[in-house]
């Protein structure tokens, strides 16, 4: 499996409140681009890690992808976004992977970490999801010593809370974010993926095999899911979360619910 060297692919890496870790580029999009999207609107610094350049994917090849995964970054208006070049597929949760997602972790110090599916079609998926929990755990631990790329050693740093979005596998979400408002530009990011998914708008490419997620009724999947999980908080489209690595905390129980629900 080949490996490629991280790379920074938008912006300027720096400490963030929200960090999603993903196996692959076009991942986070995908789950939650409009939760990143609102979290922007409420003035939160966000930012992106994808693993891998997803070069095992049956079309596009990784070169586009980063340069598709850039152009999200900027629809989605991230502080920054960095590839890994961890090797697609041998997504093991080994030292040495454990390694670049704890330097990741430190680098970007968030206070909340979104991460992959804890079950999914995809077996990178859970992986990606069990190598980034077991890396936020160790990014806390002070003996073990990493440095930036510059070479300064780092501060451990663990992120307090940590949320799986939903793939292919649905799972009983402990929440969803109403992301109505941000709906539109949150598709535009998720079609920037032009060679991964088919865009409406745009003419079929035949010259590329189709897959799960470039067949034209994908996106309506995807519409079809947010529409499904937002209407069962009174909202036009949401996206759901699974909080298992908890529980949670709070002195203030009534704002954790201030939210109204249509219908109760
Ligand atoms: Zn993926």
């Amino acid at each position: 499996m080949p490996s490629f060297e991280p790379v920074l692919v938008y912006g300027t890496p720096g400490p963030v409140d929200v960090l999603a870790l993903a196996a692959h580029p076009d991942d986070v999009e995908l789950a939650v681009g409009g939760t990143l999207l609102n979290l922007d609107r409420a003035g939160h610094k966000t930012a992106i890690v994808d693993f891998t350049r997803g070069e095992l994917g049956t079309r596009g090849t990784p070169e586009q992808r980063l340069t598709e995964s850039a152009e999200a970054a900027r629809l989605l208006r991230l502080t920054a976004r960095e590839n890994l070049g961890l090797p697609d597929g041998n997504l093991e949760n080994t030292l040495d992977n454990r390694r670049r997602v704890i330097e990741a972790i430190r680098r970007y110090r968030p206070h909340l970490l979104l991460i992959n599916a804890p079950a999914c079609r995809h077996p990178d998926h859970p992986s990606a999801a069990a190598l980034a929990a077991d890396a936020n755990f160790y990014a806390g631990l002070a003996q073990i010593q990493t440095v930036d790329p510059d070479g300064t050693p780092q501060a451990p740093h663990r992120a307090a809370h940590v949320l799986h979005y939903m793939q292919s596998v649905e799972f009983d979400p402990t929440l969803v974010v109403d992301v109505s408002d941000v709906w539109d530009e949150r598709m535009r990011a998720f079609f920037a993926y032009r060679s991964q998914f088919h865009d409406p708008a745009a003419p079929p490419d035949e010259a590329e095999p189709q897959t799960f997620i470039s067949n034209p009724d994908f996106a309506d999947w995807v519409a079809a899911r947010a529409h499904s999980y937002g209407y069962r908080i009174g909202a036009r489209r949401g996206e759901p979360l699974l909080y298992r690595h908890g529980p949670f905390g709070t002195d203030d129980l009534f704002a954790v619910f201030a939210k109204a629900k249509r219908f109760a």
